[in-house]
């Protein structure tokens, strides 16, 4: 043995260094990541909103034997149910051989995603064309917005109560709507502005018609025309514009991205892309020692505020419901509960190293990243996970071969962001973030690892079938 071997042997043994998919599994066990994968593909292509996520979820949670939640309803070891909440955020459980206050597994993910809401008035004609007025949801660089399909969701509530589903831009006849920019040769104004200038939020506007009603003469003829096609197609009025949710969102399905189709992109991976793992992984339980939950929230991009977003209560009343139907104190529910908040962190970009420290930035291929603490400017607004936490989930993790790493949102004072963690830390709910690396995260096109999706699957599946 030289001494070169000997310290190579030393620094294998002590140092930390993160391990590439390649180097710990086989091509069999990659190319099943692969097939795993196209289950999710479908389900990002389908799910493109808080709500078709639900329901989605809901429709597949079906299929599993999954039946809804009756308040009050005794539970016993292996049933499996689900709280729907209003149609935009969803908890499933497989309730487990132990009574909830010995021990409680949690994975909790979001379904929303950025995207372009329509103003409740928005509905105009200028210059001849039609248009949707809108405002921006979550953080998004408005500039990669425009000049991109965009498909509609959402509901429209009309003035005689009924609910209206609308889903236009994703089947391969439907038509799609787009939001226009300037072309470079009248754009050297608009290139010299700030970024965050560039594109104004005002200047987000849906184009969605051209054509006058008819023939005749008057004003607002096109926006007439499209007035009465919405109207023969859903029954609805200008006015029931004021009861409803609409939601714009890059059109087109999910794809397989490089030479060797090991990536995937879309739009929505931030969050269904840890949404889906949990799911499947929550489907595969039959009888878990503890009880499993999945929790699918909305409003995570604009503060996890209101009631389908993680600060509702919807979560705490739900985990009473469960402490109530085993005849134990939820407090020590919450206590003995352990949480994965399954959301997504950013990536290395090699044609951005300079956002980011290398030691802990996650990188595509390396398995999923735990993330001890998000925030920003000196760790403000985050639960920062303990070391005990940490090394519970170490173990978990380790203990069921996942390939994992952690990370850390940035270099120091770079930016920052936020997960739902925090808000169940401060149920007194043991957590910390675990979830799969992305480029260009929040994008219309978001690309994440195939590898690393089905990694998150392994993941959750050690977390919700823990101590069986
Ligand atoms: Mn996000
Ligand atoms: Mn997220």
């Amino acid at each position: 043995m030289n001494e070169k071997t000997a310290v190579d042997r030393l620094k294998e043994e002590l140092f930390y260094k993160t391990k590439h998919i390649s180097k710990v599994q086989t091509p069999e066990e990659l190319a099943s990541a692969g097939s795993y994968c196209e289950g999710y593909k479908a389900f990002l292509s389908a799910a493109k909103t808080e709500r078709e996520a639900v329901r989605e979820a809901v429709k597949m949670a079906k299929e599993r034997g999954f039946a809804p939640y009756r308040a009050g309803q005794p539970l016993k070891e292996g049933d499996r149910v689900y709280l729907n909440n209003r149609g935009k955020a969803l908890i499933l459980a497989v309730i487990g051989s132990e009574t909830p206050d010995r021990g409680l597994s949690i994975a909790a993910a979001h379904v929303d995603s950025p995207r372009i809401d329509l103003k409740p008035n928005p509905l105009y004609e200028a210059g001849e064309l039609c248009y949707f007025d809108t405002h921006y949801y979550g953080g998004i660089k408005k500039y990669q917005w425009t000049a991109v399909p965009l498909a509609l969701y959402g509901v429209v509530v009309r003035k005689d109560g009924a609910s209206v589903r609308v889903a236009v831009g994703d089947d391969p006849g439907d038509p799609v709507f787009c939001v226009t920019d300037l072309l470079p040769h009248l754009s050297s104004e608009q290139m010299n502005k700030k970024g965050t200038e560039l594109i104004k939020g005002e200047a987000m506007d849906i184009l969605i018609g051209s054509r006058p009603f008819r023939s005749d003469e008057g004003s607002e003829l096109c926006k007439l025309n499209i007035m009465n096609i919405l109207h023969e197609k859903y029954g609805i009025t200008e006015a029931d514009f004021q009861s409803a949710e609409l939601e714009a969102v890059p059109a087109g399905p999910c794809r397989d991205v490089g030479w060797d189709r090991s990536m995937l992109g879309g739009y929505g991976h931030d969050d269904r892309v840890c949404a889906y793992p949990a799911l499947t992984a929550l489907f595969e339980l039959e009888k878990p020692r503890y009880t499993a939950l999945v929790v699918l929230a909305d409003k995570e991009e604009t503060g996890s505020e209101g009631v389908s977003g993680m600060q509702s209560d919807f979560l705490p009343h739900f985990i009473e419901e469960l402490a109530d139907a085993a005849g134990v104190k939820s407090r020590y529910v919450y206590e003995r509960a352990l949480c994965l908040s399954a959301d997504v962190n950013a990536a290395f970009d090699p044609l951005y190293p300079e956002v980011v420290e290398s030691r802990n930035c996650p990188e595509l291929n390396h398995g999923v990243v735990l993330t001890k603490y998000t925030g920003s400017r000196g760790k403000s607004g985050t639960s920062d996970a303990s070391a005990e936490t940490m090394g519970k989930f170490r173990a978990l993790m380790d203990g069921n071969s996942v390939l994992w790493q952690v990370g850390e949102l940035g270099r120091v004072d770079a930016g920052g962001g936020g997960t739902v963690a925090k808000y169940l830390a401060n149920m007194n709910i043991e957590t910390v973030d675990l979830g799969v690396p992305v480029l260009s995260m929040h994008s219309p096109f978001e690309v994440v690892a195939k590898a690393d999706v089905h990694m998150a699957h392994r993941a959750f599946s050690a977390l919700l079938s823990r101590g069986s």
